[in-house]
């Protein structure tokens, strides 16, 4: 029989020390920051950022974003995505490496497993032994700060939909709604399982930028690369041997390089799609270079042309900005400015004009045509505003409701407004009109189009 499954392997990363575990850190310690305090920050007297699905308005600082603004995002994704296309390019799979959730929580939820129950040789001893009350209870104490820690997280994030101060009382008086408890214990649940036990499962079988990477790599894109040329022949020996005379490589073949891989690979293997790029190994390895007295970066950033052609770094480095990643940040940055400058050029108000569907035109008491529409003013502005309204477009047509309205603060209101002219004055048929709404006490206004129709 053969298994079409191969049983995974439990991997216990040893930890590490080094100039790029100290990057990773301060990505953790940033992007942690950042999700877990942002909701807390007032913003006038709203949540400072807000997706108020239910509202359909989105919070971010100073800007109310509408379902009609729904370009911004897709620019915001734009964005995201060749970001993504320029940093893998340059240096491969830096977003994983350094500031994926799955790293960042991995590596949380691994600080606390070594905090509770040490390095890695002390976890597989933990693990191999006999049930015991010191493994009862370091197990039952680790998962205890996991859960509060993915409870606090899946709480957070509800907290980016639902106002989280508001959120914070109903938690303590257990008066959430149904669907805030089920997001906030779903996203636990999910941080709890991805972080705790599934970790390097994520990256190798689940998710797929592992899979299409490999076509955003060239061969002048930083990977972490382990020098044969210099490392060949492996083998142990004492840190006074002659290289030459014992015909051996750099590598001492300690195997700390695998030991600290949180995907379980030898990087000595050659690159392979399991990496996610985070330099441990490379630390690792600049720790023994340092202790053998060797040159450090046996195993280190660099491309695929580098190692073939012997180049320097700075051979190396000027290859970086090649015509594709030249590419790559002039569009990023055109559609960076562009979204700047279309975001600030923004009117603060929409408007949606919809005609009256069970009227098409009627004749009034005082012998005029009378159209019906029905207008939505959503004022993205954080006060009241006053809104003067006007019509155009066919001779004589004017307004017969009224003509100024208010809306509240990042508010949304439909009105009815009623346009008619003369009768008789045009042909019957479709003409096409146009409503402009000014705020007034600005230069702000707004056009809508729409049609006025006369009967036969
Ligand atoms: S850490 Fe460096 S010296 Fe040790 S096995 Fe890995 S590559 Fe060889
Ligand atoms: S091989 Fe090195 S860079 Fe790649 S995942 Fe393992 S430790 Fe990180």
């Amino acid at each position: 029989m053969v298994s079409l499954y191969a049983a995974s392997k439990k991997i216990y990363p040893r930890s590490v020390e080094g100039i790029f575990a100290y990057w990773r850190w301060i990505f953790v310690f940033i992007t942690q920051l950042i999700f877990y305090c942002l909701p807390w920050f007032e913003w006038g007297s709203r949540q400072a950022v807000l997706f108020d699905l239910g509202a359909r308005r989105f919070y971010i600082f100073g800007l109310v974003l509408y379902p009609q603004d729904f370009i911004y995002l897709t620019g915001l994704l734009v964005i995201s995505a060749l970001a993504l296309f320029l940093f893998t390019a340059v240096a491969g799979r830096l977003w994983c490496g350094y500031a994926c959730p799955q790293t960042v929580y991995s590596e949380i939820f691994l600080w606390i497993e070594r905090k509770v129950e040490g390095d890695r040789s002390a976890r597989i001893r933990l693990d191999d032994a006999n049930f015991s009350l010191e493994k009862l209870v370091k197990k039952w104490y680790k998962h205890i700060i996991w859960i509060f820690l993915s409870i606090w997280t899946g709480f957070t994030f509800v907290g980016y939909f639902t106002p989280i101060r508001e959120l914070a009382m109903e938690f303590f008086l257990t008066q959430m709604s149904s669907w805030e408890l089920f997001w906030v214990f779903f996203y636990a649940f999910a941080t709890y399982g991805n972080a705790g036990f599934m970790r390097e499962q994520v990256c190798k079988y689940m998710c797929p930028y592992a899979r299409f990477q490999s076509a955003m790599f060239d061969h002048d894109t930083l990977i972490v690369t382990y020098d044969e040329e210099r490392g060949e022949p492996r083998g142990p020996r004492s840190k006074q041997a002659d290289l030459a005379t014992a015909q051996l490589g750099a590598c001492v073949d300690c195997t700390l390089c695998v030991q600290v891989c949180p995907t379980g690979i030898d990087i000595r293997n050659g690159l392979q799609y399991e990496c996610i790029g985070c330099g441990a190994c490379a630390d690792v390895c600049d720790t023994v270079m340092e202790k053998m007295g060797y040159p450090k970066g046996l195993v280190r950033y660099s491309t695929q042309n580098a190692m073939t052609n012997h180049w320097t770094s700075e051979q190396m480095w000027k290859r970086l900005l090649r015509p594709r990643v030249q590419i790559y940040t002039m569009i990023l940055v055109a559609i960076m400015l562009g979204l700047v400058v279309s975001l600030s050029l923004r009117t603060p108000f929409k408007v949606d004009v919809v005609r009256d569907r069970s009227t098409l035109s009627r004749i009034t008491e005082y012998g005029t045509l009378e159209n019906v529409y029905r207008l939505q003013i959503m004022n993205a502005a954080e006060h009241v505003q006053k809104y003067r309204l006007l019509v155009r477009g066919v001779p004589n047509i004017k307004i017969t409701t009224d003509t100024e309205v208010e809306v509240d603060a990042a508010q949304a209101r439909w009105i009815v407004l009623r346009a008619d002219i003369p009768y008789g004055s045009v042909d019957a048929g479709s003409h096409k009109i146009q409503f402009e709404i000014q705020a007034i006490g600005t230069d702000d206004f707004a056009i809508e189009k729409s049609v006025f129709i006369v009967p036969r």
